[in-house]
């Protein structure tokens, strides 16, 4: 699949100084994959145009030893909507998984999913909202055509149906991609569940293989909202628990250790 499209993201970025811009700019600049960058130091904003994750581009901006977070992300045309997916679950596993819609036949996946098992994942969308008996009420994956179990790539699919994600030996499993059937618009209010294990893509014998890829269980999930495209979203400090932006970036996403204070920092 065409997973060239780039995408601009934008990150607030801890600079202080001219010589941090340039620092930030070098290392992105030199990157293959980064097409433009744009960095406003008295908004400690940088602007990426890229066709890398938002992980990668995060951690390239963070080797320079300055603390980053995402803020918004947009496509190169019109804004056509994004949205954002918390995933978590009963054990440890959690992640951030966003949806930009590039075009109106292209939706870009990206995300960062922590706490799995090495190796393949099934990734679904799944009808419901509904987290009230945790990932178990989320519904079956989200189909409105009324089609069999399939791969990303196939015309017979589920419209959730988005294939695996692949954990690394270090449990993160982290990936970006673009999907002709999924609209930003049809999934919001929906939910995004990562399953225990690999979907056979409605090509294995089980039974469960033409419904649900017998991925296995659901292991976390998140209800997917909307959220900010770019510029759209001017804090610094989140209301909902006093957690600063910088702050939250050391944070787990969900659960208990989100809102234990850490020492404060001396940056802001
Ligand atoms: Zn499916």
């Amino acid at each position: 699949m065409d997973t060239n499209r780039t995408a601009k993201l934008e990150f607030a970025v801890q600079m202080s100084c001219g010589s941090c811009v340039n620092a930030v700019k070098s290392v992105l600049e030199k990157e293959p994959g980064v097409e433009a960058v744009h960095v406003d130091l008295a908004k400690e904003q940088v602007l990426v145009e890229t066709a890398l994750t938002s992980l990668q581009v995060q951690s390239l901006i963070e080797s320079t030893g300055r603390r980053a977070v995402l803020k918004g992300m947009g496509g190169t045309e019109t804004d056509l909507g994004a949205a954002v997916a918390m995933v978590s679950g009963a054990g440890l596993v959690q992640g951030v998984v966003r949806f930009l819609q590039l075009s109106q036949e292209r939706c870009l996946i990206d995300g960062t999913i922590d706490g799995l098992t090495p190796g393949a994942h099934g990734l679904h969308v799944h009808e419901l909202g509904d987290l009230t008996q945790d990932c178990r009420s989320c519904g079956d994956h989200f189909n409105p055509f009324r089609k069999q179990h399939g791969a990303p790539q196939d015309s017979e699919r589920h419209v959730g149906d988005l294939g695996n994600i692949t954990a690394g030996p270090d449990g993160r499993a982290s990936f970006r991609l673009e999907d002709s059937q999924i609209k930003v618009w049809d999934v919001i209010g929906r939910s995004l569940v990562v399953d225990s294990g690999e979907d056979d893509l409605g090509r294995g014998n089980h039974l469960l293989s033409k419904i649900t890829g017998n991925s296995g269980e659901r292991l976390a999930c998140g209800i997917i909202a909307r959220s900010a495209g770019l510029f759209q979203n001017p804090k610094q400090i989140c209301a909902c628990d006093g957690v600063t932006l910088w702050e939250e970036r050391d944070r787990p996403i969900a659960g208990k250790g989100r809102k234990v204070p850490d020492a404060p920092t001396a940056n802001l």
